[in-house]
This record gives C-alpha cells, sequence and structure tokens, in this order.
C-alpha cells in the first residue's frame, strides 16, 4: 500500500508491467548468448530492404539495450536510459521517425547531436506470445528518410521472423561454433544430473569458465580469430574432461562444467587441469600464434545449494574473485565464502540502482544474483561507482548498503554491510 501511495495507481501498473517483462526475459535466457547466423541474417535483410546504415535485434533489459545482432553500429550494448527502443518498449508499439532533429524527444540526444550522427529510426516491439516486449528489431538511418505503412508491415514481419528465431532456439541442444552444449540444453541436463546427486547422496561440482582478455583478441586479431580461439579453447575443455561430464557455452566465451561423483576438491584439481591445459595450447592461425588463459570458479553442490542457479551464481562469483587476483587462476566459492562470510546464492534477473553521492547520483543495473547478504550487479559500466554505495530493487522496498569485493568492466561482485 504504502508503495501504491508513493507511486501512484499508473506507475505502479508500468512498474508491475516492467517485472512481467523481465521475468519474460529471464525465462527466454537469451541475453548474453552467443552471435547467432539467423539473426544477422535479419539484420542484413533490414540494411538491403530499406537501404538503410544500420540494422538491429536488441533485447532490453533492466540497465540496458543488447544487440543480439547489429549491423552498422560498433557497440555490443548501450545503456537503456533514453534510447530510442526504450520508447517503443514503454509504448508498447511501433515508433518512426523520419527526422530525429525536427523531433522533440530526439533532437537533443547524444545520437543524434554527436558523431552517431542519428536522423532516422523506425523500432517495432519484440513481442513474444504472452504479449511481453522484450526489445526491438529496428532500421536506422543517417539521413532524414520516409517509411510508410508498407514499409512498417515489412519490419514487423521481420520481427515475427525473428521471434520464431528465438522459440526455435529454444530447442536447441548444441552451440554451432564450439558444440557445446546452449545454456538452456546445459541447465536442462544439469538439473537431471543433480537430481540424481540429490536421491543418491553422491558428489557434484560446477566450473564456471571465462576467457582471459578475449576482447583484445578480437579488437587485435578480428572476429574470425576470437572465432577460432574460442573453438580450441572448446576442443581444449572437452579433451581434458570425462566422457560423463557436461560441458555448456554460458555466453560470448563464458563456457561451465558440470562434474557429477567429483566433490570441491577434486573439482579443484579438474579445474586445475583445464586451466593448465589452456594455457599450454596455443592457437595458432593467418594472425600468428596467440597463448590464451581463463579464470575459473567452482562450487560444489550442498544443502544450500542444490539448483543450477545458485550453484553457477556461486561458481560465476568464484570466478570474479580469480579476475580480480589476476587471471589465469581457479578459486572456489567455498573460499570466496569463508573470506567474506557469504550465504548462498540465486541467479535472477532484477531492476535496481546503485545509489551514491548521498543518493545524488543513480546509476540503473541488473541485479543477476542474489542472496541474503550479496549479490551480483551488471552495469553499463564500472566506472565512477564508489567502493561503497546503496543498492534498491525497484519496486521490492529493498534497500541495503553495499561494500564491492570484486568488478570487471561491467559486473559488481558486493557484500551486504
Ligand atoms: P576479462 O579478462 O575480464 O574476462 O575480459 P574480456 O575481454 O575477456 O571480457 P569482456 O566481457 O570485456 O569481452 C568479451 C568479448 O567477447 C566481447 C564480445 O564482443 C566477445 N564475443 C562474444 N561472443 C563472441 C563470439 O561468438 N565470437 C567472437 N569472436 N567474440 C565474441
Ligand atoms: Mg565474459
Ligand atoms: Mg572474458
Amino acid at each position: 500500500m504504502a508503495v501504491a501511495r508513493i507511486f501512484g495507481k499508473s506507475s505502479m501498473e508500468a512498474l508491475q508491467r516492467e517485472t512481467d517483462r523481465l521475468a519474460a526475459l529471464e525465462r527466454l535466457d537469451l541475453l548474453d548468448t552467443p552471435r547467432d547466423e539467423g539473426f544477422d541474417r535479419i539484420v542484413r535483410l533490414i540494411k538491403a530492404v530499406f537501404a538503410v546504415d544500420i540494422g538491429l535485434v536488441s533485447l532490453i533489459d533492466a540497465h540496458r539495450q543488447w544487440y543480439k545482432a547489429c549491423s552498422g553500429l560498433s557497440s555490443d550494448e548501450v545503456s537503456r536510459e533514453d534510447t530510442f527502443c526504450r520508447h517503443v518498449v514503454d509504448r508498447e508499439e511501433p515508433i518512426v521517425v523520419t527526422d530525429a532533429t525536427k523531433d522533440q524527444r530526439f533532437s537533443y540526444h547524444p545520437a543524434v547531436t554527436g558523431e552517431t550522427h542519428i536522423r532516422f529510426y523506425a523500432g517495432v516491439p519484440l513481442k513474444t506470445k504472452e504479449g511481453h516486449i522484450i526489445g526491438t528489431v529496428c532500421a536506422i538511418d543517417r539521413s532524414p528518410r520516409s517509411f510508410g505503412n508498407r514499409e512498417l508491415a515489412i519490419l514487423e514481419e521481420l520481427a515475427g521472423a525473428a521471434m520464431d528465431r528465438i522459440e526455435l532456439l529454444q530447442s536447441a541442444a548444441t552451440d554451432s561454433l564450439t558444440e557445446a552444449l546452449t545454456r538452456r540444453a546445459f541447465k536442462q541436463e544439469a538439473d537431471l544430473f543433480i537430481s540424481l546427486a540429490l536421491r543418491h547422496q553422491h558428489d557434484l561440482s560446477c566450473i564456471v569458465l571465462d576467457i582471459d582478455h578475449f576482447k583484445q583478441v578480437n579488437d587485435t586479431y578480428g572476429h574470425a580469430a576470437g572465432d577460432e580461439v574460442l573453438k580450441s579453447v572448446a576442443a581444449t575443455c572437452k579433451a581434458a574432461l570425462r566422457a560423463g561430464d557436461l560441458f555448456g557455452r554460458l555466453g560470448g566465451e563464458e563456457f561451465a562444467i558440470i562434474l557429477p561423483h567429483v566433490d570441491r576438491e577434486g573439482a579443484v584439481a579438474v579445474a586445475e587441469k583445464v586451466r593448465s591445459a589452456i594455457s599450454s595450447q596455443p592457437v595458432c592461425g593467418d594472425y600468428g600464434t596467440l597463448s590464451v588463459t581463463a579464470s575459473l570458479g567452482i562450487a560444489g553442490l550442498s544443502i544450500v545449494s542444490k539448483d543450477i542457479e545458485t550453484l553457477l551464481a556461486q561458481a560465476d562469483a568464484a570466478m570474479y574473485q580469480a579476475k580480480n587476483r589476476g587471471r589465469n587462476r581457479c578459486v572456489s566459492w567455498s573460499t570466496v565464502q569463508a573470506e567474506h562470510t557469504m550465504g548462498s546464492r540465486r541467479r535472477v534477473l532484477k531492476a535496481g540502482s546503485i545509489l551514491f553521492n548521498d543518493r545524488r547520483s543513480t546509476i540503473d543495473c541488473t541485479v543477476k544474483s542474489l542472496g541474503i547478504d550479496s549479490a551480483g550487479l551488471s552495469v553499463s559500466s564500472s566506472a565512477g561507482i564508489p567502493p561503497e554505495f546503496v543498492l534498491s530493487i525497484k519496486g521490492e522496498g529493498f534497500e541495503t548498503n553495499c561494500q564491492i569485493i570484486a568488478q570487471d568492466r561491467q559486473n559488481l561482485e558486493v557484500v551486504f554491510r
């Protein structure tokens, strides 16, 4: 009731709609998944059919717009605040801006006034069968343009094709580049392994692996070299594992392993074997010879961590510690937990705010994992966020003081104080 009084009825409805939308996005589990030729084809079609500079298929979470496919822009994502696409999601309908300089909503937008020089924008909602808007499909150009009903109908058909592709991908079991299990298939198999381990009281462990400084490989040697590195690392991992282990690709350069019948100490030894195999296996190609390393986090099945979301969240938090301690190393969740006296953690997807500077500064974030005394957060950029701040989860009345214990460019690991 108190919340309703503060926000008013219509903003309460908007908050509920946003919560439902994020829940739908979480169920699809698509954010940060690898590139896919099906979506790349859709953005190529957008550019060819409308003769525009930029085509996008994007997903919008609590703090950012992430490009599932993008042609004509160099970044993977932008902060969600103030994007053209946010208006499509908020209004739940297509938006066409023929000349942004003449549109009062956008004429002062940095993408219009700055060097990106956007003039034309047409965006339609990416809508699930249940009616939740999870993102947008757009055509964008650096010159003003007209866009009639026929063009809009074509763009809506392409958004339909993108949604069909999303649904089709839900059933794919392996990732085409690395032949690892897809994130969804990995989790389904892991759930089965976990229920067996619980029923028969077997050990089971989980490892999360993230390639170090992978962006540099792409930036220096190109995307094709990056893809070669991914393939090679996946092959090295598989060769180091047993046939009965599960190996999946969680996202771009992040993989996960389930080791049935292996306890935490055993898993640390396996992780060390995998780490050492990767660092001693150079990747060779036209670009020369690249040495690659990875950081690994380990978590074991226990009374408090007995589902895949919890295991992944803990192994992920441990992996960030490995990054912070210098990369090319393995860290177990149990040691992170002992150091910071933390309880267990679950993967979630919630909209949060980071407040600091006596609450005068606010940064939107996505809460990706949450426990009673710690959390994992994602931000557009961690630069400028102080070591201590207040975390608020919108719509839940949740607010607490936090201290950062590990961070990278876009992720923060925090304990509550
Ligand atoms: P860190 O050591 O902290 O992990 O740094 P990093 O550079 O590995 O991590 P970051 O998350 O900054 O960059 C990951 C990069 O992976 C960015 C993204 O463009 C790239 N990427 C994601 N998927 C693919 C893919 O399928 N192929 C290629 N070549 N690159 C990809
Ligand atoms: Mg990564
Ligand atoms: Mg990495």
